[in-house]
């Protein structure tokens, strides 16, 4: 295992996220597999892994509480454990605090963060007293580090690093996100501050290992035995600035394959980098729509379709899952996806030739 010196600890390069544990079912919401997840965190610690990510959230609360057994036999110095605090779930930051430490059965945590950081949050966890109160908990030595996680814009990474000086923060840091400019320019702000990074989403759940044919073929080519979310683990080892990768992983296969990349310390080279990003071009254009938001096709539409904000959806989907189509009541629209009667009036004043009746049916199809 390859270790980042962080202050005076010495941080594994992979952490083990603990919010896709393997579960009992396939069903949304079952249980965690408790007997196939200690073996993972077994043999996570068998192999040198020493960051331990979970949140007060994840699995429903049970990933803190399965962390802390999992744990329970390990000496408590030979682990640093991570743990986040959502405001949104729960404001009572003094009662989720106590309750995280009961859950994972210490009295100390390594790496404490502010959960999901983003606009809407910013001024909520900067101004109901939870940082300062977080702070009075590093002075006695219950948080050894305070940082946060981040998904919201630019300007308020910015409003944030300027708001005090934080020990680290996660960020969602990959090949793709990179090519589209947002993970560089959180990367350069947070290293502008000096602020050591933890990567979250490096294959960005499990996206970048399944792309479209003609990226996966770029990437075949130039290494034919490299999985497509080994490419995405190994580009990340590039960023000195990265202190820890974390990784949700699931079964032992996957561990192992990690732990073997992040075993060995040779980094992508330059031209190995440009095919990365080459293949995070394809994919971009063989998977999303180059809607651009002109509005030219938005009067023409008889069922009243906001059309660019579904295109919008449509790409948040392509790219994040299913899941985010729960949005889509949010979109101020007259006309669904589902009323589109396919009359490709609005196709004609597309400049970018979008095939607009198609993915609203392919839309409609998936939004229950
Ligand atoms: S094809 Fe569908 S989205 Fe386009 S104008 Fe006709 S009804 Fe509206
Ligand atoms: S005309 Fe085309 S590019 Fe412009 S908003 Fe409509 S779908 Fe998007």
């Amino acid at each position: 295992m390859i270790y980042q010196q962080f202050r005076d600890l010495k941080l594994s390069s992979l952490g083990m996220g603990n919010m896709r544990l393997p579960l009992q079912n396939d069903e949304p919401g079952a249980p965690i597999d408790r007997i196939r997840a200690q073996e993972i965190i077994d043999f996570a610690m068998a192999n040198g892994i020493n960051y331990y990510d979970t949140a007060y959230l994840y699995h429903n609360g049970e990933s803190e509480k399965f962390l802390g057994e999992a744990l329970a036999n390990y000496p408590r110095e030979s682990y640093y454990l991570a743990t986040k605090f959502f405001l949104l779930a729960n404001p009572d930051y003094k009662a989720v605090f106590e309750e995280q430490l009961s859950r994972l059965k210490t009295d100390y945590i390594d790496f404490y963060l502010l959960h999901a950081v983003f606009d809407e949050t910013f001024d909520r966890y900067m101004g109901e007293g939870s940082v300062e109160y977080f702070l009075e908990q590093q002075k006695l030595g219950r948080i050894k580090y305070l940082g946060f996680s981040f998904h919201g814009s630019e300007e308020t990474l910015q409003k944030l690093v300027a708001a005090r000086k934080w020990d680290f923060a996660q960020i969602m840091l990959n090949y793709y996100d990179w090519m589209t400019g947002k993970a560089k320019r959180e990367y350069e702000i947070l290293k502008e501050h000096n602020t050591p990074i933890i990567a979250m989403e490096p294959v960005r759940g499990g996206r970048l290992a399944t792309l479209s044919p003609g990226a996966e073929a770029i990437l075949k080519q130039a290494h034919p035995d490299w999985s497509l979310a080994s490419w995405a683990l190994r580009w990340i080892k590039r960023l000195p600035q990265v202190k820890v990768v974390l990784s949700g992983m699931s079964t032992l296969d996957q561990i192992k394959e990690n732990i073997e990349l992040f075993s060995d310390e040779r980094v992508l080279t330059d031209e190995e980098e440009a095919i990365a990003l080459s293949a995070a071009e394809v994919f971009q254009k063989q998977v999303l729509v180059p809607c651009t938001a002109c509005r030219y096709c938005c009067d023409t539409c008889p069922a009243e379709i906001n059309i660019p904000a579904m295109l919008e959806l449509y790409n948040r989907y392509k790219l994040d899952g299913a899941w985010v189509l729960e949005d889509i009541d949010e979109i101020e629209s007259t006309g669904k996806p589902k009323d589109c009667i396919a009359c490709n009036v609005c196709v004609e004043h597309c400049p970018q030739s979008i095939d607009i009746s198609g993915i609203m049916q392919e839309l409609a199809a998936q939004i229950k």
